[in-house]
């Protein structure tokens, strides 16, 4: 198994390129059969998100905006629980607009619910949400969000690559790759 080292962590291959493009063309098929007229404006939850946002954006072959927000809760391999929206850079007017928000990876989900709360605030016409990793077992809000494009659902490991990183290294990596258990 391909492992790679990151600071003090080994890493093994989980989720290779060539699965990611094939689940995220199956995903774009599928936001373009709900999107195709409606014009949305994609968010982008950086700074995870950048290569996400790049694959599901070019296979969108209709009019949309895309619009760039940041926040961060990860210090090290945990979260810190602590959201907070380090710059918020919307440029789209999002009165009564469609929002796709695109995410890397949804945890506990803390995020997503601060941003939820956010972006109801410019009165959108919906809010939907698509993220290429998933973890269901530590996910809080189940009664109250509703994921609705899931690229991978994975179990409470903490993965690098495909724009996610461990400390500020990894989100180059177009494969993504799990911590090693020890
Ligand atoms: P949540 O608020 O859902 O608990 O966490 C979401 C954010 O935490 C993600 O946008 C991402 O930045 C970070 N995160 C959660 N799980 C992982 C992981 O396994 N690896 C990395 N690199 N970041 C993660």
């Amino acid at each position: 198994m391909k492992t790679m080292r990151i600071h003090d962590r080994l890493f093994e291959l989980f989720i290779t390129e060539e699965q990611i493009n094939k689940r995220i063309t199956e995903l774009s098929i599928q936001i373009i059969k709900d999107y195709a007229d409606k014009m949305p404006v994609f968010i982008s939850v950086l700074n995870g998100s950048f290569i996400f946002t790049t694959e599901i954006v070019k296979r969108f072959p209709y009019n949309c905006e895309v619009d760039f927000i940041k926040v961060s809760s990860y210090v090290g391999i945990s979260s810190s629980g602590n959201v907070s929206l380090i710059a918020n850079s919307i440029k789209a007017d999002l009165n009564n607009r469609y929002i796709i928000i695109l995410e890397d990876i949804i945890d506990t989900g803390l995020t997503i619910k601060n941003l939820l709360n956010d972006l109801s605030k410019y009165s959108p016409k919906k809010i939907s949400i698509a993220t290429l990793l998933f973890k269901p077992e530590v996910f809080k809000f189940n009664d109250e969000i509703k994921i609705d494009y899931i690229g991978f659902n994975i179990k409470n490991e903490f993965v690098v690559g495909y724009g996610l990183d461990y400390n500020g290294l990894g989100r180059n990596y177009l494969d993504i790759y799990k911590l090693k258990e020890i």
